[in-house]
């Protein structure tokens, strides 16, 4: 499913965001860097080891909540891995809306400045950081959309879904954003 927004697509898919093409996928990191389980784990293994060692040299103090760095993606077809980090959830009164969507927007930045014209997104927060996925959907889908609204930049976002549940939960935010 697909919602345009100026001259771009944001887009939902339901897999494995390892064996996306786009430009640049996105990795739900922890702030250290320090690599996990989840989506991390997944893209580690499937990148191979190049990856932790430039962030490592490049990003030895980690990463804010809220933030996001850049690295090449090693065996990936992609070209680029942000890494974001999502906030924990602690209720929802702790920030986590702003973070979650400096999250997402932090890595739309990244694919202006990188010159990535697509980016595929995993549901930042919604695994071992607890953050409702229906709200998350909400949050997320709010801040790609506005980020597009302002820049009209990058052309295709797309959202890899790892389960139905999730898929399920951003399909019914979206389909309400393009009514
Ligand atoms: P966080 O710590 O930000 O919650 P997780 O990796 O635990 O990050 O989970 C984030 C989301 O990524 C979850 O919805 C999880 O199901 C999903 N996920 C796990 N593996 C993959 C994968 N290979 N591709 C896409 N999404 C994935």
């Amino acid at each position: 499913m697909q919602v345009r927004v100026n001259n771009c697509l944001i887009e939902l898919a339901q897999g494995d965001i390892t064996h996306q093409d786009t430009d640049a996928i996105v990795n739900a990191a922890n702030s250290r860097l320090a690599g996990g389980g989840g989506v991390d784990g997944a893209i580690h293994r499937a990148g191979g080891p190049s990856i932790m060692e430039e962030t490592d040299r490049k990003y030895p103090a980690g990463c804010p909540t809220g933030a996001a760095v850049a690295s090449a993606a090693g065996d990936l077809k992609a070209k680029y891995v942000f890494h974001a980090v999502g906030p924990v959830w602690k209720g929802g009164l702790s920030g986590e809306p702003e973070l979650l969507a400096s999250a997402y927007t932090s890595c739309l930045q990244l694919a202006i400045e990188h010159d990535c014209s697509s980016i595929a997104f995993p549901a930042i927060s919604t695994g071992v950081y607890g953050y409702p996925r229906d709200l998350a959907a909400e949050h997320s889908l709010t801040a790609i959309r506005d980020f597009l609204a302002e820049y009209d930049r990058p052309q295709l976002v797309r959202l890899v879904l790892f389960d139905p549940g999730a898929y399920g939960a951003f399909a019914r935010v979206l389909e309400d954003m393009a009514e």
